[in-house]
């Protein structure tokens, strides 16, 4: 038997009930963009997150570009961020025409390193966008403390991070405003794309509401150039069944993360996650190290074979990627510690409801795959 890196179908079982009733329940009032559901969940990921104000979009890259945007960075502008993330996180630095900077990481949590940032502020620099990378907040109050006194505007990307905290407080209600995704395979997961915006900024909140509606104030007037993004009552009303669920699942993710803390321990060749003391993590996903690209390699083969799901994250830092590379003006920087994961850091099945036995055959599989 296998084990897959995500079970959605299960949590479809285990909620079937309420969510077939949420979504009759959109489609017989036929309100599909908009309306009550939207703002209700809305208001649920406000209250959840401990922010002021919530504004729901089409999906998590759209809410990074649209902060950015709102917050009015563009051309000229230096954003800094950290060079392990999904692509989006860039994605929404360069479509507002500013240029993306970045500040390697710290080995074990994978989030940038906060004492290599300040040597990175320029003239230019407008902004830090960390990233909750893997479901662990980045050592926020260092990085606020740098920010401020060098008067620059913080953005977290907690796409993967919804529940995690940092010294008791929500990601999302961390710095000046945050991304989280509703992508189906992150920890509060729609069926299909869903994005939210947290902040405690009204000004920031509704300039942001506004460009995700074509910049209009009222109907067929518009005062800016915005986009057309939104998030749809039906995920809305998924969304809504889902978050009562949400500390559980996470709860689940981190019991898992445990086991296998305590089952892989003995392996040199194999890092483990670092779990830093000023917060819970969410393990998004639970990534280990190996030692070279060929163990690696071994691994996922053998992971693969045993019917394992497994992938790297990332295979390839983003100041080495292609679009970067070709982006006018770009000079790569050597980024040592991102680099050294390249194609050595992979996920093994974390998910809420796996299992103690699954997780043990998933450890039997990796410690066998250098014998
Ligand atoms: C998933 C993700 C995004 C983008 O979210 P989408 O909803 O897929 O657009 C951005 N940043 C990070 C770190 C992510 O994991």
């Amino acid at each position: 038997m296998g084990v897959p890196l995500l079970d959605l179908r299960l949590q479809y079982q285990q909620l079937k009930d309420e969510l077939d009733s949420a979504i009759t329940e959109v489609m017989t009032n036929a309100a599909f963009i908009g309306g009550p559901k939207v703002k209700e969940l809305e208001d649920a990921i406000a209250t959840y997150c401990d922010t002021k104000y919530a504004v729901a979009c089409g999906n998590g890259t759209d809410a990074l570009f649209l902060i950015m945007a709102a917050l009015g960075i563009g051309k000229g502008d230096e954003v800094i961020t950290t060079p392990l993330t999904f692509f989006a996180t860039v994605e929404a630095i360069v479509h507002v025409g500013a240029t993306p900077v970045f500040v390697d990481i710290e080995p074990g949590t994978y989030n940038l390193d906060v004492s290599k940032l300040e040597a990175a502020i320029t003239d230019q620099t407008k902004a830090i966008m960390p990233v909750h990378l893997f479901g662990q907040c980045v050592d926020v109050d260092p990085l606020l403390e740098i920010a401020d006194r060098h008067n620059l505007v913080v953005v977290e990307d907690a796409c993967q991070a919804i529940g995690a905290t940092y010294k008791g407080k929500r990601a999302g209600s961390l710095a000046r405003a945050a991304a989280f995704s509703f992508f189906p395979s992150k920890n509060l997961g729609c069926a299909g794309d869903g994005g939210v915006i947290t902040t405690d900024d009204g000004e920031l909140a509704a300039h942001a509401r506004k460009l995700a509606q074509h910049g209009t104030s009222k109907k067929y007037y518009h005062d800016a150039f915005g986009t057309n993004s939104r998030l749809d009552a039906l995920q809305a009303a998924i969304l809504l069944v889902k978050l009562p669920y949400l500390d559980v699942w996470n709860a689940q993710r981190r019991d898992a993360a445990a086991v296998y803390d305590q089952l892989l321990a003995d392996i040199e060749w194999l890092e483990l996650p670092v779990a830093r003391e000023y917060g819970e993590a969410v393990y998004h996903l639970y990534i280990v190290k190996a030692d070279t690209t060929e163990t690696a390699d071994r691994v996922l083969g053998a992971l693969r074979e045993a019917g394992i799901d497994t992938a790297l994250y990332y295979p390839l830092a983003l100041h080495e990627q292609d679009a970067l590379l070709a982006l006018p003006g770009f000079a790569k920087p050597s980024l040592p510690v991102a680099e050294s994961c390249d194609a050595r850091t992979f996920a093994l099945p974390a998910f809420p409801g796996i299992t103690r036995e699954q997780i043990e055959q998933v450890v039997a599989v990796v410690k066998g795959a250098l014998l």
